[in-house]
């Protein structure tokens, strides 16, 4: 009791494997001299394009960033709506205020954690111009209803797809259904890094470009006159979010290995739903899809937050992804929301638990996590 068994997240064995490649990668940096915003970071674009399918891949220095200046990008204006789900990070709504929005909250679906297209309509008014749907944990939202539903409305789609790396619908990559997505490199995503980094995804120039000249001061590139600082022109109000390259020398690294690892966290999920069904107390455990990619694995549970402390007092760290519903935040509390306005998103926060999954894990760390859920729900009273 008391000493850690299974850790949360751990990619010390991927790092020691992963080292001679990481370690070129980075002399590569030092001998260039260019540690923000230089060859390698062009180099990791070059690679998730091929890896993504998207046209255009820009690298910043988070996933939520990303979000921000897709927004921007896409052409969100001052007090535009953006409606978002009710449950999924912070980030999801905070973005769409940093860029000068505003989030307009609606329902989840209880499978998918996804929003779910039927309550969009409801939500919708004049100002509304965005919807941005969250892929989360492991699979897709149901993203062709959220087309369709944001044709018939006259929405523009843009994704928060930071969890979504190696998730495809119809040969698509997650991020390249609308105008355009993020990538989250934040080092528990399935690609992470060691720091914040991040990407937006799209395959429209436009966004392309405006993305490129907001995350490095608004810096177009444009000709003023007969001024020679063609390279230095500020024609749009941007920020410094250019990615470093340090970031970009291991993400080459481990993008080569991402597949396998992708593969590895599949066959971790598997053994956790076969080990897990049918044990009283465990209500719903993911089911896999075509689009699955196990970023987390995430369960309902009963008495969720007892669960999490008998875990912990035997060493399995848990994480809840997400306790508190977007439209309940106190950020948003001038929005006028009050429990029971979104059912769904509230029950997945009240019921949901991260259990840790990572390519470093055993299959007998898996099974020790399972003996200590099954011993917490079949070992107390009804
Ligand atoms: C991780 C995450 C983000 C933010 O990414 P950062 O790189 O941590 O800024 C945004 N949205 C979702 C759904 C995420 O999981």
């Amino acid at each position: 009791m008391g000493t850690l068994a299974v850790s949360f997240y751990n990619q010390s064995r991927t790092f020691g494997q992963l080292w001679p490649a990481i370690n070129r990668h980075i002399l590569d940096v030092m001998e260039n001299g260019k540690f923000s915003h230089g060859n390698k970071v062009a180099e990791l674009e070059t690679a998730l394009a091929a890896y993504t399918g998207a046209r255009y891949v820009v690298g910043v220095n988070s996933g939520t960033d990303a979000l921000v200046l897709l927004l921007r990008a896409a052409g969100l204006g001052q007090g535009d709506e953006v409606i978002v789900p009710a449950f999924s990070f912070g980030a999801t709504a905070t973005s769409v205020v940093l860029a000068g929005g505003r989030p307009v909250f609606a329902d989840i679906e209880q499978d998918s954690y996804g929003i779910d297209p039927g309550g969009m309509e409801a939500v919708a008014g004049e100002r509304t111009r965005f919807v941005m749907p969250t892929h989360l944990f492991s699979r897709l939202a149901d993203i062709d209803g959220v087309l369709a539903e944001s044709r018939r409305l006259g929405l523009t789609v843009v994704e928060d797809s930071a969890e979504a790396i190696g998730m495809r619908h119809r040969g698509t990559h997650a991020g390249l259904f609308g105008a355009g997505g993020v990538l989250s490199f934040f080092p528990t995503k399935t690609l992470g890094a060691v720091g914040d980094a991040g990407a937006v995804l799209t395959d429209d120039p436009r966004v392309a470009r405006t993305a490129d000249a907001l995350r490095h001061h608004g810096r177009l590139g444009d000709t003023i006159g007969n001024f020679p600082a063609i390279a230095t022109t500020t024609s749009l109000p941007g920020v410094n979010s250019k990615m470093d390259d340090i970031q970009a020398a291991v993400l080459l690294a481990k993008l080569t290995r991402l597949d396998e690892d992708i593969v590895r966290r599949s066959s971790l999920a598997a053994r956790y739903t076969e080990s897990l069904s049918g044990v009283p107390g465990v209500r719903k455990t993911p089911v896999p899809r075509p689009d699955s990619v196990f970023y987390v694995y995430v369960i309902e549970v009963d008495s969720r937050d007892d669960l999490a402390a008998h875990l912990s007092a035997n060493g399995v760290q848990t994480e809840i992804y997400y306790p508190v519903p977007l439209h309940l935040q106190p950020c948003f509390a001038g929005h006028g929301h009050r429990v029971g306005d979104f059912p769904n998103a509230e029950n997945a926060c009240r019921y949901t638990l991260a259990l840790p999954l990572y390519p470093d894990m055993t299959t007998g760390d898996v099974d020790q996590v399972c003996a200590s859920i099954r011993k917490f729900y079949c070992g107390r009273k009804a």
